[in-house]
């Protein structure tokens, strides 16, 4: 299927895509790795007359260590996460989380940015975002705000980012020492979202879960934080009973949409079973570490 037509643009410097996506206004449509507007485009669900292609921006690319951040520019694709020795030491999580993502073809262009301002629950950074406690930087005509992944996925394909703005870069601060961290997905096929996933970092004060951060993908309009199972699991050890009553705390959010990839009551068990799992992995790993 062949997308409609429209004009193309690539600006060379963030200022110039800004200045750019102000002037053009509701007829533009800022273009990434292309895995999701371009499928929209294609499927008529969208109809931009003007695609602004970030892809010559070297400023929006690159991973780097600032103090004690990671900071992630926001066209750095998820072939390049799955291969930054930087991040494999510093946050592996997003590391483990970039190799679960569609498939190599996607990989290769999809970029973190694209992923993260698309506001598909299916996606799987979302969930990693709120795990990993980041922030984003988002670049406008009225100049530049830093705002938590927290609060940032409003609902089904709406984030906080207004239509003039891009997303420049993700700051992600470095998990202290000993903190553990999985995500467990469920899917159908490679290159298929999730029917339903669980992010955890974790860390352990002796027995005792002293923090812990849980995030939902794919099991409803937004990635959802598990705020009630992490209070539960604080101060508590890791073993059955407490695992069962958050695996239960984050089935009682869950509100998927049925699909191909099963009914909303299937759905919300699998979102216990990740999250069960994706656990006790943390758990092992920050006790290990
Ligand atoms: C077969 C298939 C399977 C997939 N499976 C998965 C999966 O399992 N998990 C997963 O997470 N994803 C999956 N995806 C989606 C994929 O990861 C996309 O690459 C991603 O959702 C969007 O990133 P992109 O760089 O391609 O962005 P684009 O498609 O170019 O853009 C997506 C949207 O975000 C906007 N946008 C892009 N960059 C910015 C920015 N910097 N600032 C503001 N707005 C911006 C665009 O205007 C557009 O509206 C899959 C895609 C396909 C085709």
């Amino acid at each position: 299927m062949i997308p409609p037509t429209f004009d193309y643009h690539a600006p060379r410097s963030i200022d110039d895509a800004v200045k750019l996506l102000g002037s053009l206004g509701s007829e533009a449509k800022l273009l990434a790795g292309g895995h999701s507007l371009l499928p929209m485009m294609k499927l008529r669900f969208a109809d931009p007359k003007h695609l602004i292609d970030l892809g010559k921006i070297a400023a929006l690319k690159g991973i780097a260590q600032v103090a004690n951040e990671i900071h992630i520019g926001a066209m750095t694709t998820e072939n390049d996460l799955l291969r930054s020795a930087l991040l494999a030491e510093k946050v592996p999580l997003l590391v483990e989380g970039a190799g679960w993502i569609a498939d190599p073809q996607v990989r290769s262009k999809g970029t973190i940015g694209g992923d993260i301002s698309h506001g598909d629950p299916g996606n799987d950074h979302p969930a990693l975002m709120l795990a990993l406690d980041a922030s984003f930087v988002l670049k406008g005509p009225r100049g530049e705000r830093v705002v938590k992944a927290d609060g940032f996925f409003l609902g089904l394909y709406s984030t906080l980012l207004e239509p003039d703005e891009i997303l420049t870069q993700i700051r992600v601060p470095i998990p202290a020492a000993g903190t553990g961290w999985s995500y467990q997905k469920l899917k159908r096929k490679t290159g298929d979202y999730a029917t339903a996933a669980t992010a955890v970092t974790l860390q352990m004060q002796g027995a005792n879960v002293a923090r812990v951060r849980i995030a939902l993908t794919n099991v409803g309009p937004t990635a959802l934080k598990a705020d009630a199972a992490e209070a539960h699991l604080v101060g508590k050890p890791i073993n059955d009973a407490n695992l069962n009553e958050a695996a239960r705390l984050a089935m009682s959010i869950c509100d998927p949409t049925p699909d191909q990839r099963g009914d909303a009551d299937y759905k919300r068990a699998m979102c216990g079973e990740m999250t069960r799992r994706a656990l006790q992995a943390a758990h092992a790993r920050a006790v290990k570490s």
